[in-house]
């Protein structure tokens, strides 16, 4: 019997409650799973303070409790969009079925023939990257809107610290 698999892209700055819903979806329907880690070569900005690897580690953990064999593949952007899709595919084991809500990657996996798949948003304004670094800027409360793993990786490199001191002004 053929395996399928699911290939899911973001940049997970940091991983949060509604990836995990929409991984928790892709796992009911596909047999392996693929997390293509996005803007891998980037870390250390206000927009995407973690490190490929402290991503990695984050989805490791949250993704344990799945029960499905899964791959995280770091993915660098590529200054041509149009030869995106091409640099994806050489990076990850095959995959049928692409999940986004982000219009360029949508975009780009439908003209490359691809089967694209629009998963459902989760509370987008409470389960949001943007929202979540805005919390921890401010010292608001931000744990429960990520898997215990996430909270516990960013704990372990000064996540918070971290992006306090790169958002602070001269
Ligand atoms: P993201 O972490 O913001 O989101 C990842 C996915 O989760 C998206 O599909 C988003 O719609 C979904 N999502 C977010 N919040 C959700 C919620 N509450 N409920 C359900 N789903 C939710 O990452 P992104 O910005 O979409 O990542 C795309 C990546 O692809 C980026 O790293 C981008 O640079 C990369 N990319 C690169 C190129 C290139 O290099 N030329 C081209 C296209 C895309």
């Amino acid at each position: 019997m053929q395996v399928t698999r699911g290939l899911y892209i973001g940049r997970f700055q940091p991983y949060h409650g509604g990836h995990q819903a929409v991984l928790e979806q892709i796992s009911r329907e596909a047999d392996e799973i693929i997390v293509g880690i996005g803007s891998a070569h980037a870390s250390h900005t206000p927009t995407d303070p973690f490190t490929a690897g402290e991503r990695i580690a984050m989805i490791y953990g949250a993704l344990r409790k799945l029960r499905r064999w899964f791959y995280v593949i770091p993915l660098p952007d590529l200054n041509r969009n149009a030869v995106w899709v091409s640099h994806v595919k050489s990076m990850t084991p095959p995959f049928e079925t692409v999940y986004s809500n982000n219009h360029l990657v949508v975009e780009l996996f439908t003209e490359a023939g691809m089967h694209v798949k629009r998963p459902p948003l989760y509370q987008r304004d409470t389960y949001s990257g943007t929202a979540i670094r805005k919390l921890m800027l401010e010292g608001a409360e931000w744990k429960h809107l990520v898997p215990e793993p996430v909270a516990e990786v960013i704990d372990e490199v000064g996540g918070v610290n971290r992006l306090r001191n790169i958002c602070q002004s001269d």
